[in-house]
């Protein structure tokens, strides 16, 4: 089953959505983010992470 999850770039903050069996993660880092593997912005290029499923409440917030 494809379920559309959310992946924010670290650098620049932009969302984008993948589909879950494209995701390939790469373990929580000393972030405590779950980052993608093989996955980076295609706005900076810069590391993404795991938010969550599409259209859910992010478990984090930003202030
Ligand atoms: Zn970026």
């Amino acid at each position: 089953m494809n379920t559309l999850m959310e992946c924010m770039c670290l650098e620049c903050g932009i969302s984008i959505f993948m589909e879950s069996s494209t995701i390939k993660l790469s373990g929580p880092s000393d972030t405590g983010y779950e980052l993608l593997r093989d996955t980076y912005c295609t706005e900076c290029g810069g590391p993404m992470f795991l938010v969550g499923k599409a259209g859910d409440e992010p478990n984090y917030k930003l202030k």
